[in-house]
């Protein structure tokens, strides 16, 4: 069987065409790979100048493909990237010739207004988190662009008009759910304090694992009274 196209760096693995049709079967989202007619939009982040272009483009639909997907990389030793709102200017969400497991299509939300948490799936974006909030009068920090992820925005600290009331987004991340190359781990917290602690080990966990990366597929945020911030 034919490999597909992948990157000229050895130490990379390689893909099989048996692979991706099993892998096809396999998850519930949806794969691109070069040749198909989706694979230009699928490669594609908000930086226009970034063109690279990955083997396989794994659209997941829940934290089972997620876990499907980083298994499929691990098991044949493939680069992977991981994408939410494709908003990193560098481009660090998309890789040429491996695997890139995008989110952005993990959607749900559900807003507890009494308890004043939303527990939000990594795929949406700003103004829909906004949105579902909003809705109920209440709001966390988030950025000001409606289309950045709140997956990539909460990992890298996320400041925008709430931060100097309530902080950036990262203090207001109660739990999430983590896949890591070996396990999925899902923490279910109390507190912020506990929840950071968590954090910290399991990141310390995955840092010592030769596929050193974690995919967030469900965060849990704090959430306060707020206005619409955009
Ligand atoms: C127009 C614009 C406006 C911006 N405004 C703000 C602002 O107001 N406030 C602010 O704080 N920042 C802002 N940023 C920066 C933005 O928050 C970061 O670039 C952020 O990382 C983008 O997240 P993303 O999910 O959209 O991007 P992506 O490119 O998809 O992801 C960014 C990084 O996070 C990683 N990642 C994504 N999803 C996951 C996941 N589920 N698990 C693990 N890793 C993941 C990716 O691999 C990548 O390295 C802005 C950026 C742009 C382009």
């Amino acid at each position: 069987m034919d490999d597909l196209k992948l990157a000229d760096d050895s130490t990379t693995g390689r893909i099989l065409h048996s692979d991706v049709a099993l892998l096809r079967q396999t998850i519930r989202g949806e794969l691109v790979v070069p040749n198909d007619p989706g694979y230009d939009q699928a490669r594609r982040v908000w930086n226009g100048m970034v063109d690279k272009r990955p083997a396989v483009v794994i659209y997941c639909a829940g934290s089972d493909d997620v876990i499907t997907a980083v298994n499929f990389a691990r098991a044949r030793n493939l680069l992977v990237a991981v994408r939410a709102g494709g908003h990193n200017v560098a481009g660090s969400s998309v890789c040429d010739g491996g695997v890139v497991i995008d989110v952005s299509r993990m959607k749900s939300i559900e807003v507890d207004p009494v308890r004043r948490i939303a527990r939000a799936q990594a795929g949406l974006n700003l103004g829909e988190f906004d949105t579902a909030t909003q809705s109920h009068g209440l709001a966390t920090t988030m950025g000001v662009n409606a289309d950045t992820g709140i997956a990539g925005l909460t990992l890298g600290a996320g400041f925008g008009k709430l931060g100097r009331k309530y902080g950036l987004t990262c203090d207001n991340l109660l739990a999430a759910e983590i896949v890591t190359a070996g396990a999925v781990a899902i923490f279910e917290t109390s507190g912020l304090e506990r929840a950071v602690r968590d954090m910290h080990a399991a990141v310390k966990h995955v840092a010592m694992s030769p596929h050193s990366y974690i995919i967030a597929g469900r965060l849990r945020l704090r959430l306060d009274p707020g206005t619409m911030q955009f």
